[in-house]
């Protein structure tokens, strides 16, 4: 519906779901998230269109959240999930299927291919589909906040949590319930040894 509008040049009312509002710079091609009503471009200062221009296909999705993480001024665990919250809240191109754009949070030590280290792991799933519009696979961008071995966040054991766009559920909901978890204390006394943001197709 969004696309529908915006090809016809049309302003799409306000009043949807997510707040957040992504326009594609035209000048530089950057992607931005505009705050406050003020369309002008935080990369280059060109003027944002008004217009929603924005069909972000999955393969700038891996972009789109390494952009959010280069704004913080410093990475903790705290700064990358608002990031990949903020990155959560864009809306992409997906198939008309269920659970086709998912959020996942979850935590654990896992062993990859080093010691077991205790991994916060922020996850966006895409599903992807064949040309006759079938189920083909999953593309998984993840910012996965590895920390050393210490034992306060080794005890934490495991956990994770989905949210799907369609579900009908609210994503501030979603994100305040798990600010609320306890390994947001415990990562706050350390500092992570390794921030990956990848993306891959599982
Ligand atoms: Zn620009």
């Amino acid at each position: 519906m969004v696309e529908a509008l915006s090809s016809a040049g049309v302003k799409h009312p306000g009043g949807f779901t997510y707040e957040a509002v992504f326009r594609r710079c035209l000048r530089c091609q950057e992607h931005n998230l505009v705050r406050e009503d003020y369309f002008v471009c935080v990369f280059c200062g060109g003027d944002l269109p008004e217009c929603w221009n924005i069909g972000l296909s999955v393969e700038e999705a891996v972009g789109l959240l390494d952009s959010e993480l280069r704004r913080l001024a410093g990475l903790d665990a705290e700064g990358a999930w608002r990031a990949f919250l903020r990155f959560g809240r864009g809306l992409f191109d997906v198939p008309d299927m269920p659970d086709a754009d998912g959020l996942l949070f979850q935590y654990g030590v896992y062993a990859f291919d080093g010691p077991p280290a205790f991994t916060l792991d922020l996850v966006r799933q895409f599903t992807v589909v064949d040309r006759g519009g079938d189920h083909d696979h999953y593309v998984q961008v993840h910012c996965e906040l590895r920390y050393g071995p210490t034992s306060a966040l080794q005890t934490l054991g495991s956990f994770d949590s989905w949210f799907f766009h369609d579900s009908g559920e609210d994503l501030d909901e979603w994100a305040e319930a798990l600010g609320e978890r306890a390994v947001w204390t415990a990562v706050r006394s350390f500092e992570p040894a390794e921030i990956r943001v990848y993306q891959e197709r599982v």
